[in-house]
């Protein structure tokens, strides 16, 4: 395959997969909420020499439900939550 034709392909598709979330109830389109239940956050310290300590990580596991909601009407759009990870970057 010749590199222009890989390139071309590729715009399509991010094209294609644009669909803005829009809230059907008040239209607002850029402000958002998500709320996850029972999320365990666990972080990793290092002890230092000195007896300080420094963050050297952490990660949370999300247990429970995810819920998506509108930022400005807080309308419950969780339908849309889906799309919202397939465009989190
Ligand atoms: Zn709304």
């Amino acid at each position: 395959m010749e590199p222009g034709t890989q390139t071309d392909s590729r715009k399509q598709r991010d094209k294609k997969h644009c669909m803005r979330i829009v809230c059907p109830h008040c239209g607002n389109d850029h402000d958002f909420i998500e709320v996850a239940d029972e999320v365990v956050i666990t972080t990793r310290y290092i002890q230092h020499p000195d007896c300080s300590f420094s963050q050297a990580g952490d990660e949370s596991h999300v247990m429970g439900d995810i819920s998506f909601f509108c930022g400005e009407c807080n309308a419950d759009i969780t339908q849309f939550h889906p799309r919202f990870l397939e465009m989190l970057f």
